[in-house]
This record gives C-alpha cells, structure tokens and sequence, in this order.
C-alpha cells in the first residue's frame, strides 16, 4: 500500500550520520519525524528532488555563542546557510542565565569584552527588560520567541559565579556557602534541561574593565563540585575552555568520578608549538581507550581574528596590555601614543610567540587609505622602516583606532589540521558561532569541511565527515533523538551537493541591532536545510518567515519535550 508522507525527499544519496556507506533513496516525514528511508512510493504534500545531492541528517553545531542573539535573530544566522539544524549555546560558560536584574549589565559587558560582541547591539538586542532571571525561565524564553533551528544550553559557570558572589565573582575564591548556592544553581538548571556545565580557565578570556571572567577565579575543588552535579543528573557533558589549573589530568579526574564526557576547547594546530598536538592526541587516544572520555574539540578553520585597537581582543592576554583593557577610548589613545608604552608592547611582541603572527598580520582596512588593504603589516614597515608596533599604532591613531588587522592565530598549517580532523579521538568543536561577529565568522565550518576537507583534499570520506558533523557531536552531547536518519527520529536533514558543496571568503554586513556589523560567509551547494520536518532554507534562502511560526524546538535534557 501507497503511503503518504507530510514530505518526501526523493531521489538522493542517502548518508545516515552512522559512518556507513551512502546508498540510493528516498526519505519520507510524518509529523516532524522521520518515517522510512529506502525506495518509497509513496505520496507526499511536499516533494524535495534530491538528484545528484546527499541526503544526511542535520548538523549539529556543539560550540556556539548564540545565547544573546536568539534573542533579536529568530533564524540564529548564518547556521542554516551552513546546513546546521541544532545548536549548542552556553559554551565556554558564559551563558546569560541565571542572572540577577541587577547583573544585566555586567553580564553584557562581559559578553562585549570576552566575545567581542557590540555593547550596543547586545544592548539594543537583548532590550533592559529580560524575560527571565532563572535558567528555567531563559529556557522557556528561547521557547516563546521561537527559533528556525533547535537550541540546546549548557549552564555557564560565569553566570552561576556572578548570581551567587556579585561582582567579587571576578575578585576571589568562593566560600563554602557561595559555592554550595553555585551548586543549587547548577543543579536547577539540569534539572530544568540544560545540556551539561561549562566553564573556562582561559587567559584569553578578559571580561569587563579587563578583569578576569569570573570562571578563571575558581579553585578546582569548585569546579569538580560543581562539575559533579553531573553525576546526580541522568544525562549531561562537561565543556571547558583550558587554561592554568585545568587541563587533561583534571578533566580525567573529574570524567571518572561524575562518568559524564568532558569536551574541551580547543586544541588547534601550533598551540604548543610545531608539535605539540600530537602528545595531547596521544595521551586522549590512550585516556578513551582506558574508557575515559575525554575529547579535545577541533577546527577545520584556520583562526584568524580581525580587530581593532579600540578593541585590541586577540593581544588581551599580554600582561602588557593590562592597561588597554582597563581604558576608555581616550585612555587608549593616549597609551597608543605614549612612547613607554610602545616600548614594553615592541619588547613583549618581539620576543613572545606572537611575534611572527603579529608580523603576519593583515590590514583589512585603513579609511585614510584604501591602497593599504590587504596588504601584509610587516612588508609596509619594511618599506617604510619602521617597527611593525609603530606601524600598527601610527595608522590607528590616524584613523581613529577604525584601522582594521587580521590576525592569524592557529591552525594555519593544512598538514596539522588534516591530522587533527582525521584522528579518531577529535571531535569538531570551536565555530565559537554568534560570538566575535565582527572579527571572525567559523559558522561556515561544516560547508569548509565538505568542500575543503571532504572534496578538495580528500582528508575525510564523505561519511566519516557527515558522522563528524551528526552522530557524533550528538552522542558526546547527549542529544538523543536527532543526529542520524532511521526511522523515528526528528526530522532534521540537510540536503547538499557533494560536488559544489563550500562557503565564501568572509563579508562584512551591518544587520545587527544598533547597525552594528558583523562577518558573514555563504554557503554553496546546500539544497535544503529541514528542522522537524518543515524546509527552513531552500536553494540558500530562507524558506519559512522569520516573523512567523517557526520550527526549531529547544533541546531540554537533549531532546525535543
Ligand atoms: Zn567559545
């Protein structure tokens, strides 16, 4: 007997998520889930032609920092462009919730500073009147807006910090009351559905006024605690930032005593020098073989950071530029000009590490002249003899600090990241997705995958990358009814073309609150991106009104209530 489906994606090779081999056919929905897969006769309200295309489950994006733009952005752009039907906000532990009214603004600041986000747009966006103060409630406020794709939270630490200490959450350890208030918090929010606990022991992480995020200021015996209410709840991952104090033998502790897998970012090619990947690869091999999950998040995209010296991001952790972070606009004018200030920033870059990325860099865009974009910082102080700092600091002042660098951090070397992404204790991590809008956009990380590492350089087979970008990053996260096609499962598919399947080279576009402007990279050869069983993108454009009802669902506990 003829069936009949809601929609029917006919005619396309079908990729599970499994890792095993594509094979011919056909994929019918029934009410938001997935109902057959093979060769169907059905009848169906809807037909996607799939000739020529993959038919894979959607992806998942587990690092993203949406937290504050599900808020103004329904569509949680430029994920779906990319194929990228669930994403996972909270990372890095700077979540919004639970936060106290008194504390929006600092929690703003703190995204402003830590993740490069407008002030203003975050402002504008989020509005003074935040529709929840619990993490419970910012759950259900993601859920009454609605979203085109599904969103899934972890609770951050930041957050958990500054409700339970105030604004000494950036100062000092906590004591035993705080952090047994933090546990209450933590566990609420568990309970309340989020995915799992993040935090972040990263130098790189300044928040406002250039003080530490409030997660660097925990002692480990509170971040096991917290991290063990994990162990309590039935489900649930651990994602952390590394940084001094926290790093492999802590997440393995802490793996083994909550039995949760603890994912961290990042571990990208040249961090530890020219080698170093390869002795954390070897140590999470043996650790996962031992049963210990403990998987280190990789990219398939080079980290560049474009900036300005208004805010000098990427160059925060040098202790020398403590006192840019603490100034106001002025007060980096006057510091950029001081010549005692000059000399500290040339010594520090001309014998740290950042040295040769600091030379490397690019001018992207000098308003009083055009004819420099593009062109490489150290080859115009060659010219014109100068220090590249100087060079650096001169044209910004000219410009108003709007003189623009693109800075390449890590994973720049094609060899190392192929080594990274083929290794089977990696999982792919770090699109940092609606964070550093206008220094860098990763959320094209899938389609770089496919065209880049699947087409072009053959580092990946098509189902191991689809397996990278579905099954995967579900399993470690706890995401149990979506990120393969077998009957029953939600209806998220992401239709693309093997063969054209990529993304651009990064736009710069002004669509945020407050006419703030962001990066952007389109993405070629995705077909159809469907969320429960509704198209949202079609042929790359939105396929459902950003106004109306959408279909994205929230992700409590990792699954769709
Ligand atoms: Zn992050």
């Amino acid at each position: 007997m003829a069936e009949h489906f809601d929609l029917l994606v006919r005619g396309g090779r079908l990729i599970d998520g499994s890792g095993a081999p594509a094979r011919p056919g056909d994929l019918g929905i029934r009410a938001g889930r997935i109902a057959a897969l093979g060769t169907l006769r059905g009848t169906a309200d809807r037909v996607v032609d799939a000739d020529g295309a993959v038919v894979a489950p959607g992806f998942i994006d587990i690092h993203t920092h949406y937290d504050a733009q599900v808020f103004w952005d329904r569509m949680l752009s430029i994920s779906p462009w990319h194929g990228v039907t669930s994403v996972v906000i909270g990372n890095c532990g700077f979540g919004i919730a639970p936060t106290r009214p008194a504390h929006r603004d600092l929690v703003l600041r703190t995204l402003e500073s830590v993740e490069g986000m407008s002030l203003e747009a975050l402002r504008a966006g989020v509005g003074m009147d935040w529709p929840f103060e619990s993490f419970a409630e910012f759950l259900t406020a993601i859920e009454r807006r609605g979203t085109a794709i599904n969103v899934g939270a972890l609770v951050g630490h930041t957050p958990v910090r500054l409700y339970a200490m105030g604004e000494e959450a950036t100062e000092r350890e906590a004591t035993e009351e705080e952090i047994g208030l933090m546990r209450a918090l933590v566990r609420d929010a568990l309970r309340a559905g989020a995915l799992g606990f993040a935090t972040s022991k990263s130098p790189t992480h300044v928040g406002w006024a250039g003080r530490p995020v409030p997660s660097r200021v925990a002692s480990l015996p509170e971040i096991e605690t917290l991290a063990g209410c994990l162990a309590e709840s039935s489900g649930g991952v651990m994602q952390a930032t590394i940084g001094p104090g926290l790093f492999l033998d802590q997440f393995a502790a802490i793996q083994e005593r909550t039995h949760r897998p603890v994912s961290w970012t990042a571990l990208l090619g040249g961090m530890l020098g020219p080698d170093g990947h390869r002795a954390i690869l070897e140590q999470s091999a043996a650790m996962q073989a031992r049963g210990i999950r403990v998987v280190p998040q990789v990219s398939c995209r080079p980290l560049m950071v474009e900036f300005q010296l208004k805010a000098p991001f990427p160059l925060e952790s040098m202790s020398v530029m403590r006192p840019i972070s603490q100034a106001d606009f002025a007060g980096k004018r006057r510091l950029y000009a001081d010549p005692e200030f000059r000399r500290a920033l040339r010594e520090r870059i001309d014998d740290g590490r950042i040295g040769a990325p600091f030379r490397d860099m690019t001018i992207t865009e000098h308003p009083p002249d055009p004819a420099l974009a593009e062109r490489c910082l150290g080859d115009v102080a060659r010219e014109r003899g100068v220090h590249p700092v100087d060079l650096a600091l001169e044209l910004s002042l000219a410009a108003d600090l709007d003189t623009r660098f693109r800075l390449p951090i890590f994973n720049t070397d094609p060899a190392i990241v192929a080594e990274l992404l083929a290794h089977p204790a990696t999982m792919i991590g770090l699109s940092d997705a609606g964070a550093h809008a206008s220094q860098l956009c990763d959320a094209c990380a899938p389609t770089e995958l496919l065209g880049t590492w699947v087409r072009e350089r053959g580092v990946l087979a098509l189902e191991a990358a689809v397996w990278r970008l579905t099954a995967q990053p579900a399993d470690v996260f706890g995401i149990t009814d979506r990120g393969r096609l077998a009957p029953g499962l939600a209806a998220d598919v992401t239709v693309f073309d093997p063969a054209t399947v990529g993304c651009s080279p990064l736009r710069r576009v002004r669509d945020f609150p407050a006419g703030a402007d962001r990066l952007v990279s389109d993405a070629r050869g995705i077909r159809a991106v469907i969320v429960n069983g509704t198209v949202v993108r079609e042929d790359g454009r939105d396929a459902v009104d950003p106004e109306g009802l959408l279909p994205g669902r929230v992700l409590r506990g990792g699954r769709a209530g």
